[in-house]
């Protein structure tokens, strides 16, 4: 390639990377974003029958019809008609949950003894379902077709079917799914602050104390500090530090003057 078609090629490419740039849904955070939302949708729906056919729903009426509640009220809040929510309740005693793109969204039993009041519960679910709002997924894959194809992986994305193998092992490599369905990888710090934000805006929307997170990570914490207890896979991707904590406390203030107040008059 001689250098005037390097230099086109090479401006084509970050022409791409711009027009993939975007701000991030309630904190305007720049993201890079290789795949576009409906792209990402297909694969979690594509994702949640497989998680469906794996696990076991609960047989607990009850506590199934209070998962599908906080869900729909947070959902209400999250306000995103395109999304096809469904909120089930799996029965299993480990603690995870989790939110696919295209609002899916998985509760474990073992996670509610943990979240036992209703504004815990809606912290959990509003933390899982942020990472799903704000894209985080997205970005999660996009970083890993950057990895995998350099350059190309942008003009590569940008125009391809989710059945592009390239696009379908970002996927996985992003949610963890194949091997072990429903332990999503690690996200980074910053994406962790930002569900926690704003999953407590959306809680707090829906009418949940924004106190709930508090509590809720201070029993993470507690719990994954047991001695001689192996700490599930949930803790190890969301780590319940006192740094977190201390997060949570300083932003709760404001969340709850500007979005709980403003929910408890309507
Ligand atoms: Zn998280």
């Amino acid at each position: 390639m001689n250098r005037r078609l390097k230099r086109a090629a090479l401006f084509f490419c970050l022409a791409l990377i711009v027009a993939a740039c975007a701000k991030a849904a309630y904190t305007g955070r720049s993201q890079l974003l290789l795949i576009s939302e409906g792209q990402e949708t297909q694969l979690g729906l594509q994702a949640a029958q497989d998680v469906l056919k794996t696990e076991k729903k609960s047989s607990d009426q009850i506590q199934t019809e209070r998962v599908k509640r906080v869900g729909q009220r947070i959902a209400a809040a999250a306000n995103k008609p395109e999304y096809k929510w469904e909120f089930h309740l799996i029965e299993k005693d480990t603690v995870n949950a989790f939110c696919l793109p295209g609002g899916k969204v998985f509760v474990y039993t073992g996670i509610l003894e943990l979240a036992t009041s209703n504004d815990e519960l809606a912290a959990i679910m509003g933390h899982e379902i942020a990472h799903a709002l704000v894209r985080h997924g997205g970005e999660r894959m996009s970083m890993a077709l950057m990895a995998q194809l350099g350059g190309q992986a942008a003009s590569i994305a940008l125009g391809a079917g989710t059945s592009n193998p390239a696009v379908a092992q970002a996927f996985s490599q992003a949610y963890g799914m194949g091997a072990q369905v429903g332990f999503l990888l690690p996200h980074s710090r910053a994406q962790e602050s930002e569900a926690d934000e704003v999953g407590m805006i959306l809680a707090a929307q829906a009418g949940y104390e924004p106190s709930g997170a508090l509590s809720l990570w201070r029993k993470m914490d507690a719990y994954s500090s047991k001695k001689g207890q192996t700490p599930p896979a949930f803790l190890s991707t969301h780590p319940p530090s006192k740094e977190r904590i201390k997060d949570i406390q300083a932003k709760m203030g404001a969340i709850r003057t500007r979005y709980y107040q403003q929910a408890l008059l309507n």
